[in-house]
C-alpha cells in the first residue's frame, strides 16, 4: 500500500506537495480544505459539549 497519495482528494502527489504533520497534500487547496474540515469537526464537538453541559430543559 502506497501512502504517496493526497490525504484530501486521494490524488497522486507531485514533486510539489504540501505537508501537515505526517499528511501530504497534492495542492495547497487540498491542505486548506482538510484543515477547514478538521476545524469544523472540532467546532461541532465544542458545540455539542456545550449543549450537553447545559443539560436537558
Ligand atoms: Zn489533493
Amino acid at each position: 500500500m502506497s501512502n504517496k497519495r493526497c490525504a484530501e482528494c486521494g490524488g497522486k502527489l507531485g514533486p510539489l506537495m504540501h505537508r501537515h504533520w505526517s499528511l501530504r497534500f497534492c495542492r495547497l487547496a487540498c491542505k486548506k480544505l482538510y484543515l477547514h474540515k478538521l476545524d469544523e469537526e472540532r467546532r461541532a464537538k465544542v458545540r455539542w459539549f456545550a449543549f450537553l453541559a447545559r443539560g436537558s430543559p
